[in-house]
């Protein structure tokens, strides 16, 4: 059986749900009566709430599967007290998908300071609690109880970014690969279309889930070591044109550092779909086993994705609360998907892959047009873009240079001769959008890469004349040259040339706008002093960021490796970490020099740094002394400083949720 498949361009099914059709996929028996089924094909479920968008990972899967014939129904935060909510449209015929939601239930629940968030931005009304903590482990349990002997395939962020042994921050621990946890049969990684589809079909011919092995970007069990220790032993013999890459196992990693990083660093080398082998990975007598990436979509198949007849709403059932998410991004278009950044402390490479899969100008029309006739549309699409806001239709200068490569990021440590960055493609779409009948303003609110930026003024110019209100987010993350190379983001130098070009077309447009900097503390490399530093050059040049990010280390990212293990696991030299949550808050606070409420943390930080003489009332000082000047510059804060201001909306494709 062959293990590539062809997305076919168009999707069966109307675009609006057709008359009389519902605009839902089923989520009740009534419903599925509504439609005439009296039994499902694929049932998914998920941790968020049922919104009919494109931005919502599970339905964009369950949406795509719908559209190549399959009866979908979907349950969205199910009870778990008991396996009955999953039950109520009952078996479906051939699998159940599983999906923790657009985030990692523990990420979406706690902060880096491990506290419990007041707010879930996926639940209707913005309510916590409504998924239960690991909800991947738990749903898969509960699909097993409800459905005994029905293939269970689990997919999503949360299953992708814990498909291996990793370490989990909230737990302090490293963790078996989430597949063995979840006793699953398959493990769909990566963006699902590709593999969920194979699935669907291999099933429906009569194969048995056990038959599929050989399905690109999942991943199953070998059960016994009879099953994987001859791969073990000689890993070309098994694969027909490739040799499976052997991770050190989770005993191994579990309880030897360098092992961890060891294992970081040759998984991150098998990311790139065109020439990323197979990897087993032991656990004791059983081993993960994980085939070759899903292959990019085409253009074609993008398109073919986002024609597909999206209600853009939350289900009616929330008829009476908002999903704070969904508000996000209603009235925002995704043109692309995927990352080639490789920045250490985003995981986006590792679920979305490195390769940029872009809609053509038409496809994006096309949803502009039904959007602009959408009831509550007042002509303003909040954001044009994916994970970054110019990477759009950017590829390398060939296919066979491009599946030959092994680099991590075609942008660092500096940008890829092969690399075509030309802003063409993406100046021809923002002003065809922004031309459309219907559309007064079109903002771009993804993060801007501005050393691509950098190459192209039009692009900047048209940024700061037309898709800019006032604000821009852009995120530099830090200015020490250290601290940048471990995350891989470019020199503090390449910002403010961005910031200066932004200022003169802003100003050139006769526009007074502003740059809304994000910073990261609390990233491996960074040390309390350089976080002085950094508040120095951030009081030397006028920015007070109102956003910073206290790093929260991930699973999977390269930058959590350096965190669990105190090793760079690309260059094995160590890394200093701050590990104690009282330092990364000192951190965090120095970085907020000029708001009082962080000043007593800020003093101490200050103290702690050797840097007494920064507290006190001089041109030089951070904080001033403890005292009745807390109050007196409570009072005096500024709301618009010179780079400033508050945030801009941060999505489901912000840094966040990533
Ligand atoms: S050769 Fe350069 S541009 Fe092409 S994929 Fe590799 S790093 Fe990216």
């Amino acid at each position: 059986m062959s293990n590539l498949v062809q997305i076919g361009k168009k999707p069966r099914g109307p675009r609006t749900g057709g008359a009389g059709r519902p605009r839902f996929l089923p989520t009740t028996r009534e419903e599925m009566t509504a439609r005439g089924w009296d039994e499902l094909d694929i049932l998914i479920v998920t941790g968020d709430a049922y919104v009919d968008h494109p931005a919502f990972g599970p339905i964009l899967v369950a949406r795509f599967l719908e559209g190549r014939g399959y009866k979908v129904g979907v349950i969205a935060q199910p009870r778990w007290d008991s396996p009955a909510d999953i039950a109520r449209m009952g078996r479906p015929r051939l699998f159940v998908g599983v999906s923790a939601g657009n985030l990692d239930s523990m990420l979406n629940k706690l902060t880096a300071q491990k506290k419990v968030r007041s707010e879930d931005q996926y639940s209707p009304g913005g309510r916590a609690n409504l998924r239960p903590n690991r909800a991947s482990i738990v749903y898969s349990n509960l699909c097993r109880q409800a459905f005994p002997g029905l293939p269970v395939v689990l997919g999503g962020i949360e299953a992708s970014l814990r498909r291996i042994a990793h370490y989990d921050y909230w737990s302090d621990q490293v963790r078996r690969s989430i597949l063995l946890d979840a006793k699953a049969d398959l493990l769909v990684f990566g963006m699902g279309e590709r593999p969920a589809w194979e699935i669907a079909r291999r099933l429906d011919a009569g194969e048995k889930v056990a038959d599929l092995a050989d399905v690109r970007g999942t991943a199953h069990v070998k059960k016994n070591r009879r099953a994987w220790e001859p791969i073990a032993a000689d890993p070309s013999r098994f694969v027909a044109d490739k040799k499976a890459v052997v991770l050190p196992s989770y005993e191994e990693v579990a309880k030897d550092k360098e092992a961890f990083a060891r294992m970081s660093r040759a998984f991150q080398y098998e990311t790139n779909p065109h020439n990323g082998r197979p990897i087993l990975q032991p656990h004791g007598d059983e081993a993960v086993y994980f085939n070759s990436p899903a292959l990019p979509l085409s253009e074609d198949e993008m398109d073919g994705l986002y024609d597909l007849p999206f209600a853009r709403a939350p289900h009616p059932s929330y008829a009476n609360e908002g999903i704070p998410a969904f508000e996000t991004v209603k009235h925002s278009i995704v043109t692309m998907r995927g990352c080639f950044g490789g920045c250490t402390f985003c995981s986006i490479t590792e679920h979305e892959g490195r390769v940029i899969q872009s809609r053509s100008e038409a496809s994006v029309l096309r949803e502009v047009r039904e959007l602009s006739r959408s009831a509550g549309f007042s002509g303003v699409l909040t954001d044009l873009g994916g994970p970054t806001a110019n990477m759009y239709k950017m590829t390398c200068k060939d296919e066979r240079t491009e599946s030959a490569c092994r680099r991590l990021s075609c942008v660092h440590p500096g940008i890829c001769e092969n690399l075509v960055t030309d802003h063409g493609p993406l100046l021809s779409l923002m002003r065809a959008v922004r031309s459309e009948k219907g559309i007064k303003r079109v903002f771009i609110a993804s993060g801007v890469r501005y050393d691509l930026a950098d190459r192209s003024p039009e692009f900047i110019a048209e940024l700061a004349r037309h898709h800019t209100g006032g604000q821009l987010s852009v995120a530099p993350e830090h200015n020490d040259p250290r601290v940048l190379d471990k995350m891989k983001k470019p020199g503090i130098d390449t910002y403010e040339r961005f910031a200066q070009a932004f200022c003169q077309a802003s100003e050139k447009a006769g526009k007074q706008q502003y740059l809304v900097p994000y910073f990261i503390t609390g990233h491996p490399g960074s040390t309390l002093k350089d976080t002085v530093e950094l508040a120095l050059y951030l009081k030397r040049n006028n920015m007070r960021p109102r956003q910073v990010q206290d790093f929260i280390p991930t699973p999977m990212a390269v930058a959590t490796t350096m965190f669990y293990t105190g090793l760079d696991p690309l260059t094995n030299e160590p890394v200093y970490t701050a590990r104690d949550l009282r330092e990364k808050r000192m951190m965090k606070a120095l970085v907020f020099y000029w708001d009082p409420q962080h000043w007593p943390l800020a003093r101490q930080a200050l103290i702690e740094a050797g840097r007494r003489d920064l507290i006190g009332h001089g041109p030089n000082a951070l904080v001033p002394f403890e005292g009745s000047a807390d109050r007196v510059h409570a009072a005096a804060r500024s709301p618009h400083p010179k780079r400033g201001g508050p945030p801009g909306p941060r999505g489901p494709r912000g840094r966040g949720a990533r």
